[in-house]
């Protein structure tokens, strides 16, 4: 199962590539970078875009707010062998800049199929820029910590808005609100097992 589920996600990958996804983009960074993690996993983290740490490492959240995360995930009992983790868009922008709307729909079909493929009960959204798809009327300022029902294709899924931790990392106030919020994801999990 786990073997399919990987080719599956290598065809995702395949597909990207062959389709010549966002070009330009391609064409400035080092790696395509794909969700990673437990193909498995209940909870799937979905980010904004690889950094330039992880755009030389081919994974997601690699760099100083993937460390922040990991511990975040430590404090509730997970890591990344049992979490799946990607980015709304899959290559860096340049200088980091934020992704431009077409970047995030022409990426957004492959990010559909990394999610019917985990099949996850759980999505966890980093920051506006993945949360916007999924709840198009929010504003993250007002919904960070709140769980909404989603259904993607027929799957239903619980969706928990978070800030996105590079935001909240340097900042007291957003980081122990992230921090807080983060403990929901815990009492998700017990609650739908
Ligand atoms: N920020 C993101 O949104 N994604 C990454 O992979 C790294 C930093």
């Amino acid at each position: 199962m786990l073997e399919k589920k990987q080719k599956s996600l290598d065809q995702i990958r395949a597909d990207i590539l062959s389709k010549n996804i966002c070009l330009d983009l391609a064409q400035e960074a080092k790696n395509l970078v794909m969700g990673h993690g437990d193909l498995d996993a209940e909870i799937v983290f979905i980010g904004e875009a690889p950094g330039k740490l992880e755009d030389e490492a081919g994974k997601p959240f690699v760099g100083a707010s993937g460390k922040f995360l990991d511990s975040m995930l430590e404090k509730i009992g997970l890591d990344r062998t049992n979490v799946f983790i990607t980015n709304i868009v899959k290559y860096r922008p340049p200088k980091n800049r934020d992704p431009l709307q077409k970047e995030k729909e022409d990426f957004l079909p492959f990010l559909y199929r990394e999610i019917e493929l985990i099949k996850p009960k759980i999505i966890v959204t980093l920051g506006r820029h993945s949360m916007e798809f999924f709840l198009p009327s929010k504003l993250i300022g007002e919904v960070h910590g709140t769980v909404f029902d989603i259904d993607i294709n027929g799957q239903k899924i619980k969706l928990l808005p978070l800030y996105h931790p590079a935001a909240a990392m340097y900042k007291g106030s957003l980081r122990s609100t992230l921090e807080q919020d983060f403990l929901k994801i815990k009492k998700l999990i017990k609650k739908l097992n």
